[in-house]
């Protein structure tokens, strides 16, 4: 078989932008992926005419210019905002966190108004060093909005109690005093025309690519076949658990299509109550503005993670951020390895920031600036 520059492991946004970048550097890669089909979990499956985001909703938004620019190279974005409603305990509520969330839970109207409302409760109930996502939560927030919108979703979501969770995972809301049901804060937002596919086929074009590879089946050959590996899967199962197991959060997805042009009128409600088992239902033609006559709904639940489910979200909580402390050591000592994404840098990226370190990984590899 003839010999790689690269073999790129895992055909997600980390290992396809190398891939492409090294491409157009003139070197020959080989993307590997054990799933039967490309791209991670930005793929789509087009169901009924609608792009259905198979591995959960991946909304596109960044400031940086110079990275928007290099998603569009791929794709024609269109204008969708992510404004998600939630339902708690019978009642909508905007998020993120604005004006709208303020009236609707206390009827503050006016910005000093609602300022006031928070302010006392922060002073009440918050801590000028936030230690978990419960205390950062309500130092952010206070009590009500903490207790309405925040507490049960977080604990169904990562299945643990919210004073054990770390504190970032909060601060992604934005918190503002205009009546503003923008979810991010980010100059650039979108969708691409025709779903993430254009993207990881653009990406990919003219590079040779094999499906349902698993890397570690075969190692030794894959390892044999490159001067380089690109890895982005599970850093601890690169190193064969050497250090155990880093914990996840998995997902579970129950797709249903109905007869029906729109079912709850937005792409994203999220369920706060811990009554109900999953955490948000997607209707994937909002993300697109679809006007198909049938729709297609995606109800996420959360659920543990163990060996064989997919691994979605890394748990950086102390006692995982140890265990990844150890492995980012052993990784200084593969200097033919290149790790990238979600998995293998166990940490929570968006999609734009992982673009933002794939580019930074190829700049290091080809000594550019
Ligand atoms: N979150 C929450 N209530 C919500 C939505 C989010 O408390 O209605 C919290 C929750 O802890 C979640 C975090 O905010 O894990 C980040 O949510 P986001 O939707 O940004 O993350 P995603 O799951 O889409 O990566």
């Amino acid at each position: 078989m003839d010999k790689y520059d690269y073999v790129i492991v895992g055909s997600g946004l980390f290992g396809s932008v190398f891939a492409h970048e090294a491409s157009k550097r003139g070197k020959k890669c080989l993307v590997i992926d054990k799933r039967d089909h490309l791209g991670g979990n930005v793929y789509c499956e087009n169901v009924e005419g609608i792009n259905v985001h198979k591995y959960g909703a991946h909304i596109f938004h960044t400031n940086d210019k110079g990275l928007w620019d290099y998603v569009n190279q791929f794709a024609e974005f269109n204008h969708y905002r992510n404004s998600p409603l939630s339902l708690s305990k019978g009642k909508l509520y905007n998020l993120p966190f604005n004006m709208n969330t303020f009236y609707q839970l206390w009827g503050t109207i006016t910005p000093a108004e609602a300022q006031a409302k928070i302010d006392e409760q922060i002073a009440e109930y918050g801590t000028s060093d936030p230690q978990n996502l419960e205390e950062q939560a309500l130092s952010l927030v206070g009590k009500d909005i903490y207790e309405t919108l925040i507490k049960e979703y977080t604990e169904k979501q990562w299945g643990m109690s919210a004073t054990l969770l770390p504190a970032f995972i909060i601060k992604r809301l934005p918190v503002r005093f205009t009546f503003d049901n923008n979810y991010f804060n980010d100059t650039y937002q979108g969708i691409p025309k025709g779903g993430y596919n254009k993207i990881i086929d653009g990406l990919l074009e003219g590079i040779e690519c094999k499906t349902d590879i698993d890397f570690f089946e075969e190692r030794e050959k894959w390892e044999g076949l490159a001067d380089k590996i690109v890895f982005t899967g599970k850093v601890d199962e690169y190193f064969n658990y050497e250090f155990g197991q880093l914990d996840y959060r998995s997902l579970r997805f129950e797709n249903e299509i109905l007869p029906v042009a729109n079912h709850q009128g937005n792409a994203v409600v999220n369920y706060n109550d811990k009554e109900v088992p999953y955490t948000r239902i997607i209707e994937h033609k909002h993300f697109e503005f679809g006007t198909q006559p049938s729709t297609v709904i995606t109800k996420e639940y959360p659920d543990e993670w163990t060996p064989g489910k997919e691994a979605f979200y890394p748990i950086n909580d102390d006692k995982n951020q140890a265990i990844y402390q150890k492995y980012s050591e052993l990784k200084k000592q593969q200097p033919n390895t290149i790790f990238g994404g979600r998995l293998a840098e166990y940490r929570y990226y968006d999609m734009h920031q992982i673009i933002a370190s794939a580019l930074t990984a190829i700049k290091k590899e080809f000594n550019e600036n």
